[in-house]
């Protein structure tokens, strides 16, 4: 899902490599092949696979060169390019005007945590979590009577993102606001917003574990 740099874990010639370039670069493929008495043919896949991690740069007619750039620095900018567009999942919403019980019920069938609310132009006027749903449902009104709206988090409290933000400010904002779920949103002229998308902590989660599982 990520393109671009990783940190990943070096074998023993790509060690060698890195080192050979660290001392004498800029330095062509075949001089390094030369160096380590392998052919330049056999040595490619390295030479890729350290240059798309982000260790080495390539120019060509110059050779390689290193990068300077330590792992953990791979890493760290790798978590810097992984944006909210990349990783959103599906919008869950439902109307202000369905029932508590219907509430659960979606809550259920669509295996999620948090609901986005919406009124009829569509447009988004709460979050219900589940602990709205608990409260709602220990509060001895009539789930079936009693519209999401009641209970729900509402507009202009609503903690939102972009789909143009980076995935590690909305995982600041679940940190900080000590809540599971941020709709994604597009701002409309008129001050609403559309939900286009979901981010919760098990889209970050997964999108963390894509950044190991791409290499
Ligand atoms: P739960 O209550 O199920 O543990 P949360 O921690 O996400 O889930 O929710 C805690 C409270 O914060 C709830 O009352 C919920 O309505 C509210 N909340 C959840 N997400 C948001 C959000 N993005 N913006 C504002 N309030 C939210």
């Amino acid at each position: 899902m990520y393109k671009g740099v990783r940190a990943i874990e070096l074998n023993q010639r790509q060690e060698q490599i890195v080192q050979i370039v660290k001392s004498n670069g800029p330095i062509t493929g075949e001089k390094i092949a030369d160096r380590l008495n392998l052919t330049r043919a056999t040595l490619r896949p390295d030479l890729a696979i350290l240059t798309m991690a982000g260790y080495l740069d390539a120019r060509p007619r110059v050779g390689y060169f290193y990068t300077g750039k330590s792992s953990t620095q791979l890493l760290s900018d790798s978590i810097k390019k992984m944006t909210i567009k990349e990783s959103m999942a599906i919008p869950v919403v439902v109307e202000e005007d369905a029932s508590v019980y219907e509430a659960i019920c979606k809550m259920f069938l669509e295996d999620v945590g948090t609901l986005f609310v919406i009124n009829k132009e569509g447009y988004l006027t709460g979050v219900c979590s589940r602990k709205d749903l608990l409260r709602a449902a220990i509060g001895g009104q009539s789930l079936k009577d009693t519209p999401v709206s009641i209970n729900m988090s509402r507009m202009p409290n609503i903690t939102v993102c972009l789909e143009e933000d980076l995935l590690i400010y909305a995982a600041k904002l679940l940190i900080d606001k000590q809540i599971d779920a941020l709709p994604v949103v597009k701002k409309l002229k008129n001050n609403k917003m559309k939900v286009k998308g979901r981010i919760t902590k098990t889209t970050i989660t997964r999108a963390f574990v894509s950044l190991i599982e791409d290499e």
